[in-house]
């Protein structure tokens, strides 16, 4: 089955998004198999991290501003290189095993839309088999 929904993010920031997954495999009946989670943007992006302390997601931001910088030598016209740049370094997609009817994460793990260049309205798809 295939879900798709949409979010309203923020200017940079990674958004939970662990509990519309659950409730998509829940809504499949899908006992035992895989879940795809797709982001179709280039400028955001899908990842797996912590979901105790609040401060990793602000780290995580800073980090990839660090690591990542807006350069002056960009020259894409929008002016995003650096969104683009850190879609592609940490991936538009997650394949998380379903066990039990849920996700086999990590006690500390969620899973997070990345936003690298907001705001905007932007969408994920779940695929469920
Ligand atoms: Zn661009």
């Amino acid at each position: 089955m295939l879900f798709t929904f949409q979010l309203k993010t923020p200017a940079q920031g990674l958004i939970n998004i662990t509990p519309e997954i659950r409730e998509a495999i829940k809504e499949s009946g899908v006992l035992e198999g895989i879940c795809v989670v797709f982001c179709p943007h280039t400028t955001a992006a899908i990842t797996i991290n912590e979901n105790a302390d609040p401060d990793v997601k602000s780290d995580f931001i800073k980090g990839m501003d660090k690591f990542f910088p807006d350069l002056n030598e960009f020259q894409h016209c929008e002016g995003n290189s650096d969104a683009h740049i850190k879609s592609s370094a940490v991936g538009v997609s997650e394949t998380i095993i379903i066990t039990g009817g849920n996700l086999l994460l990590g006690t500390w793990q969620d899973i997070y839309f990345c936003e690298f260049d907001g705001p905007r309205n932007r969408k994920f798809y779940v695929k469920i088999m």
